[in-house]
């Protein structure tokens, strides 16, 4: 039977990649979307496994050939679901997990209003500041986009079917798993 699909969005700094790790930990047969983009990998981070790192040209033939379920520019790079590896996995009955940001999530509220919508917030804003801005990942530049982005994000909380306050991050991952399908 083709399950549900999970949508989990927050500010960046939240904590989505810790908590979807620790779900991953606690449900290990969910499936979670490798997302194409344009931004640069960080260190450690491996194409094929955290992301699919692409040139903007390649971007754009994903988008042409309508191969992405959902795309956005984020800070200054643009991020993207690949269609047919998310939908086979619903198909198949696997719960399905995407981690996109507030653009993406509305633009599949509008394909799929069927898939679940849950929020992750920090504790809060101040400490999304400091992780965001502690985090050392970014330029200035980048991290200004970030912080005016995550209040945009922040302020459409309500938008989604569910919020989960990231004080904890097993705590957090554990309601997210209640709320798999
Ligand atoms: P980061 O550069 O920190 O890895 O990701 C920046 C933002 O892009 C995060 O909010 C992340 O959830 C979001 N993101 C990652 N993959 C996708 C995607 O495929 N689509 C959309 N719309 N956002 C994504």
């Amino acid at each position: 039977m083709p399950s549900r699909l999970t949508v989990l969005s927050g500010p960046s700094g939240v904590g989505k990649g810790t908590v979807v790790a620790a779900l991953r930990e606690l449900v290990p047969h969910v499936w979670v979307s490798v997302s194409a983009t344009t931004r640069r990998p960080r260190p450690g981070e491996r194409d094929g496994v955290h992301y699919r790192f692409v040139d903007p040209a390649v971007f754009d033939e994903l988008i042409a050939d309508d191969a992405l379920l959902e795309w956005a520019e984020f800070a200054g790079n643009r991020y993207g679901t690949p269609r047919s590896p998310a939908l086979k996995h619903l198909e198949a009955g696997d719960p399905t997990l995407l981690e996109i940001e507030l653009e993406g999530a509305r633009q599949v509220r509008r394909t799929m209003p069927d898939a679940r919508f849950v929020f992750l917030a920090p504790p809060s804003v101040d400490e999304l500041v400091q992780r965001l801005s502690g985090r050392g990942t970014e330029s200035s530049d980048a991290l200004a986009a970030r912080l005016v982005r995550a209040e945009i994000e922040m302020a459409a909380a309500d938008e989604f079917d569910h919020v989960v306050v990231n004080h904890d991050v097993d705590q957090a991952a554990r309601e997210i798993a209640d709320l798999l399908g």
